[in-house]
């Protein structure tokens, strides 16, 4: 290969290995009318969004996506809540995605959680928190294809 065909290809294997992370604006944070200002807030701190759905998780979904916590005493509660209205589930892409994302959103618990954060600024407690981040690459990967095809993707 030459040069010149590397520095063309370049730009689009980069793009496809750039890091990614999952979210979801969770059921209270849809009520509660904050899917604008949530967005509002991952646009702003340089997240692309890549992939983006309005849907209602089944209980099945639910149980299938939150079953590392289906031995914790909340998992019921947890799969209630992520299931009684719709979300908004999107892959979000940036350097460093997963840490950074994290850090937008803050702790679990909002009383925790520092300020100017999504879950500061929009989360009720620490179950109905309004927002989903992944925890790491391999899950975020894992998660991402649990809700988007490969054609929902740009
Ligand atoms: P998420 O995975 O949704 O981004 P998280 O990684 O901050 O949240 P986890 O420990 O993975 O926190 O818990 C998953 C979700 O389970 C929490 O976001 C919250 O909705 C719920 N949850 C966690 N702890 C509790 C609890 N003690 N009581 C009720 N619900 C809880
Ligand atoms: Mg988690």
């Amino acid at each position: 290969m030459s040069i010149t065909e590397e520095s063309v290809l370049l730009p689009k294997f980069r793009k496809m290995t750039t890091h990614r992370t999952f979210t979801m604006i969770k059921p209270d944070a849809v009520e509660n009318g904050h899917i604008g200002g949530i967005l509002e807030k991952i646009t702003s701190a340089g997240f692309t969004i890549v992939a983006m759905k309005y849907t209602q998780l089944s209980k099945r979904d639910a149980q299938a996506f939150y079953a590392i916590h289906k031995e914790r005493p909340f998992f019921d509660e947890l799969v209630d809540f992520m299931t009684r209205g719709p979300i908004v589930s999107a892959i979000l892409e940036k350097e460093n995605a997963v840490e950074d994302f994290r850090a937008l959103i803050g702790a679990t618990n909002p009383e925790d959680a520092a300020e100017g954060t999504i879950r500061k600024l929009y989360a009720t407690d620490i179950a109905e928190n309004a927002v989903h981040g992944s925890d790491s690459d391999e899950n975020a990967a894992i998660e991402g294809a649990f809700h988007f095809s490969g054609r929902e993707i740009y």
